[in-house]
């Protein structure tokens, strides 16, 4: 298998290494000649996803419809159709009932039925937590241990780690035991389920946007299903018209229903009208998908510059067509006072704008014109479903606690209109702060408390030593009044850093969610630490157990790879460094829960 494999690769146009040789010496940057080893440079398919696949089962996957008419000469020759599937693609087989993707996973893949059934189930939200990652944590005996086995060589790796020596079988990961449902055909009596076929896709919308899963999908009898990893299918995507047309529509259509469904104003409501106001909603998106770069050159300008470069969703005092639901992505709620626009709040995936205003408008006969203004931070996905509609199916079906709380509910209780409330909990000076800096995407922001914070870096020293003596944060970044939020990754809701990554390396641990790098697939191309709108990622230089520099065989050059804070993920206890504070200065805070940080600042 492993020599059909090689086979196969040799007959693409795909670029293989040579093998490693040991360069004995190099000039180090001091002038000064010192010992060196040499490696292949590290690159994209060192390990593909799947080592098994071969080039029959890449023919096999482009006589399938949807890739027949996909035309090779479209892709360039560095990235060949052929070679994305045989790297970044694996052809699964699955049993009756076996579960191929459970709704909550973080996943970065994308399927295609090839044969066989598939079910789609809906899962309620909060329904089933996430599954806990496959991460194991260390042992108590081991975290003791790691105190004194840590090395004073500072970035060192085990080079017979990376593929691109140990070869791709080596790295392979083993799959553990599949998720089976045990009695498919009362799934199936009592629950609606949606019914794929040959061809059909999903996932899609989760891995273009960088969400989990919303849905369960199982195998109703055999089925053979294409998994494509989210680096393959942004190749494809944007190599090939016709592919990205048919995804963007499954992705506006298809799914814009499906978020409809989530949202707990529209439970209440059938198949029929769901479908009829589904046809009639627009899906609209603001902004750049890639807004880092944009940020980062807004960095220098004043909070009213920024706002006012920021595309507009919706204005104060237009007429309100639609309710706007957010899909993916952060909006800036503002504010009119003398002198231009105040933050006034924000809003995130699932929250609405202008709900308030169209129940208003639906009991009272209040003018339909929006109270606030919407901008775009950085990028949003949004629906907007019209205000008749909601106020002809939507609202009616609404018991009165119910439209109580969706008033109430509704993030604009930060606002000017709900002045007791925001008195009581909220510095609008802290939001202004929050969304300026969008410190409002973190869900592990490490906040640091200046009036108790000594300055005695033992949060520092913790990192280091549950990272080989590495640390992995700066106590240092923006502050307002006495917060810092300190440079540490965010463990973003939107992690741009993971939009280019050419191999996959930085990701979303399917369990947890949070953004890790793996250090053994990383080539070291910086795409991530220039993509991370607040700088959280060092390009670091590595070295053997001997301090020896790794480095390029065929230039010379640093061998370098992408770190950043990966939460402790296999400590006991969690992160060293909200643990070893002897303050109680320091905290992990997650910003989709808004009140965390209100409680936190007000202690
Ligand atoms: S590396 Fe940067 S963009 Fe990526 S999750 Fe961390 S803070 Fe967010
Ligand atoms: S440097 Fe960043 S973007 Fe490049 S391979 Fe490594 S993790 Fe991915």
């Amino acid at each position: 298998m492993r020599e059909s494999m090689a086979r196969g690769r040799d007959s693409l146009p795909i670029d293989f290494r040579a093998e490693p040789e040991r360069s004995p010496r190099i000039q180090s940057d001091r002038g000064r000649s010192q010992r060196a080893v040499g490696i292949p440079r590290p690159q994209r398919w060192d390990r593909p996803f799947d080592p098994e696949m071969t080039e029959r089962d890449v023919d096999l996957v482009m006589d399938t419809p949807v890739f027949q008419k996909m035309d090779p000469k479209e892709f360039p020759r560095n990235l060949p159709l052929q070679g994305i599937l045989l790297n970044d693609a694996r052809i699964r087989h699955y049993e009756h009932g076996e579960v191929i993707v459970q709704a909550g996973d973080f996943g970065g893949s994308f399927f295609q039925v090839m044969a066989g059934r598939v079910r789609s189930l809906r899962v309620e939200a909060g329904g089933r937590a996430p599954r806990k990652g496959a991460r194991t944590k260390r042992s108590v005996f081991s975290a003791i241990g790691q105190l004194w086995r840590n090395s004073p060589v500072p970035e060192r790796r085990n080079i017979e780690d990376y593929p691109v020596l140990a070869g791709p079988w080596a790295m392979a990961e083993e799959e553990g035991p599949r998720e089976r449902l045990e009695d498919v055909g009362a799934i199936l009596a009592s629950q609606q389920t949606d019914l794929l076929t040959e061809d059909d896709m999903f996932g899609e919308t989760e891995a273009l946007t960088r969400q989990p899963y919303n849905r369960t999908y199982f195998a109703e009898g055999r089925a053979v299903v294409l998994e494509l990893r989210w680096q393959g299918l942004r190749d494809i995507r944007r190599c090939n018209k016709g592919f990205r047309a048919r995804i963007d529509s499954l992705y506006q259509s298809r799914d814009l229903r499906m978020h409809l469904q989530e949202s707990p104003l529209f439970r209440h409501l059938d198949d029929e009208v769901l479908d009829h106001i589904a046809r009639n909603t627009l899906f609209e998106t603001h902004g750049e998908f890639e807004w880092a770069h944009g940020f980062k050159r807004l960095a220098s300008e004043s909070p009213q510059e920024v706002v006012k470069a920021e595309p507009v969703i919706a204005e104060y005092g237009d007429y309100l067509d639609g309710l706007i639901l957010i899909r993916s992505g952060f909006g800036r709620i503002t504010e009119q006072e003398a002198g231009g626009l105040r933050t006034a709040g924000f809003l995130t995936r699932n929250e609405t704008f202008g709900l308030p205003e169209i129940i208003d408008h639906w009991r009272r006969d209040a003018p339909l014109n929006h109270r606030f203004g919407l901008h775009a931070v950085g990028y949003v996905d949004l629906l907007r479903v019209p205000t008749v509609l909601v106020e002809r199916f939507v609202l009616p079906g609404l018991p009165e606690e119910a439209l109580a709380a969706a008033t109430r509910d509704d993030p604009t209780r930060h606002l000017s209109a709900f002045a007791d409330r925001r008195e009581a909990t909220v510095d609008p000076t802290l939001i202004d702060f929050l969304v300026n800096t969008r410190t409002m995407n973190g869900t592990a922001v490490m906040a640091i408390n200046t009036d108790r914070c000594t300055a005695c870096d033992d949060c520092v020293r913790a990192c280091a030593a549950a990272h080989d003596n590495n640390p992995r944060f700066l106590r240092h970044g923006p502050e307002h009044e006495n917060i810092m939020i300190a440079n540490a990754c965010l463990h973003c809701v939107d992690a741009v850093c993971l939009i280019g990554c050419p191999t996959g390396a930085i990701h979303r641990d399917p369990g947890s969610g949070n953004v890790l790098i793996d250090d053994t697939t990383c080539i070291g191309c910086a795409t991530c630490a220039n993509s991370c709108p607040y700088n959280n990622i060092r390009m670091v230089e590595i070295r053997d157990d001997d301090g020896s520099p790794i480095v390029d065989q065929t230039g010379g050059n640093p061998i370098v790879k992408a770190t950043k804070c990966d939460l402790c993920i296999d400590q006991l206890g969690g992160p060293a460094c909200q643990r070893a504070c002897p303050h109680d200065a320091l905290v992990r805070l997650d910003l989709r829960d808004r009140d965390s940080l209100w409680r936190w600042a007000s202690q």
